[in-house]
């Protein structure tokens, strides 16, 4: 029963990275002496060395977490990614195809979805062709590029990947003749986080980079808890935020939190219509570590109602236009946070921790739009 409680019930999701290496190749070799398990739960259900070939996402694994795989060969040379399933979900739903043109990661820092895309993209380029496609990759604060920059050389993603450290993708001119063939864009901004595993505990990896950011957001049972906590006079969920100075404040009360999540998914928001500016942009994704409805669905929807939403005729990626996997993944969009449209409930891609399936609470949404060939927005 010890072995089933907390961490322990949390597989270690390893992204078998295609740019270095196959899952055959990684199955004869680093997890050669793993017990190959049907379901993601026996994984984490008795000790011992077990491996879960994911049913939704390719080159996915779950193996057991007391195995120490950063010791491996394959971990330090970048052939296997530590990557959450869940935070596999945006590049793979995105799915950049040779036609797509170039790809845009707005938001990349330390490069888990940069990496993924340009495996992605790697993984299409046919037998002797050059790869033409290239993964440009903004990040805002310049000691995370540092890291970004870490994670693509190792990834062996160095050569579709461009790199602009220290760049605010909201500076970024969309009509730029640079990114005039970017038919892609990954969207992951910062977010309050809450759907972090086992994020109290953890360093602050998404370091609050606007003012009113989350540095340590309400645990999973959040709001609810937080309620009965402060009928109790104790306050044991009280997140910290930080202030433009770095001042380290508590949360005080259910209205300061509202205002907080406000001002991220009003920013999140401006993202979003940021990216939906790019003249030859078709697929974005959106996509967050955050439970809250006002970062994830809300958001969507005021999105989809905007002004330039309508203009340049972008729409909701449906379940059923979504790649097999995300199709069939079963945790979808919360309806009363969607205002109760139903398509666009169906279409969010949601996860929670806790819920016996072994990832993070994330989330995430597609749109779609037909480009013309010769479309000439300005
Ligand atoms: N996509 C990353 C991954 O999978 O490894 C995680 C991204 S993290 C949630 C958000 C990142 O966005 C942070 O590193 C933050 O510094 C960066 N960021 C926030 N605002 C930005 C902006 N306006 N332009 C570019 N980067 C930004």
């Amino acid at each position: 029963a010890e072995f089933l409680g907390g961490a322990a019930a949390y597989p270690r999701w390893v992204r078998v990275n295609a740019l270095k290496t196959t899952i055959e190749d990684q199955l004869a070799t680093t997890f050669a002496t793993f017990t190959r398990v049907l379901t993601v739960g026996e994984v984490t259900a008795s000790p011992g060395k077990f491996l879960y070939v994911d049913e939704h996402i390719p080159n996915l694994l779950a193996i057991s977490p007391s195995f120490e795989i950063t010791k491996t060969d394959a971990y330090k040379s970048g052939a296997v990614i530590l990557q959450d399933k869940a935070s596999c979900f945006p590049a793979y739903l995105l799915d950049p195809r040779s036609e797509d043109g170039d790809v845009i990661d707005s938001c990349s820092a330390p490069g888990n979805k940069t990496t993924h895309l340009a495996a992605i993209v790697h993984s299409r380029v046919p037998e002797r062709e050059e790869c033409t496609q290239t993964v440009y990759a903004f990040e805002k604060d310049p000691k995370r590029a540092r890291t970004l920059e870490k994670m693509v050389n190792l990834a062996g993603a160095k050569e579709i990947t461009r790199m602009s450290f220290g760049q605010d993708f909201l500076r970024v001119d969309p009509n730029s003749e640079l990114f005039a063939n970017v038919g892609c864009l990954l969207l992951d901004p910062s977010c309050s986080g809450s759907g972090i595993v086992g994020r109290d505990e953890m360093p602050p990896i998404y370091l609050p980079d606007i003012p009113g950011t989350f540095k340590k957001p309400l645990p999973s049972s959040n709001r609810k808890r937080k309620r009965d906590d402060s009928d109790t006079g104790k306050n044991t969920s009280q997140p910290i935020m930080v202030d433009d100075d770095g001042k380290e404040t508590l949360v005080s009360s259910e209205k300061e939190l509202e205002a907080r999540l406000e001002a991220l998914s009003s920013f999140q928001l401006t993202l979003l219509l940021h990216a939906f500016k790019f003249p030859a942009a078709k697929k974005i994704t959106y996509s967050t570590c955050s439970i809250h409805a006002q970062e994830n669905e809300q958001v969507v929807l005021k999105a989809l109602r905007s002004d330039i939403a309508k203009e340049r005729g972008w729409r909701i990626l449906r379940r059923e236009q979504q790649v097999r996997g995300l199709r069939e993944w079963p945790v979808r969009g919360s309806p009363e946070a969607s205002d109760v449209d139903s398509e666009v409930a169906e279409a969010c891609i949601r996860s929670y921790k806790d819920d016996g399936r072994g990832v993070m609470g994330f989330f995430v949404a597609g749109f779609v739009r037909d480009v013309k060939p010769a479309f000439a927005d300005g």
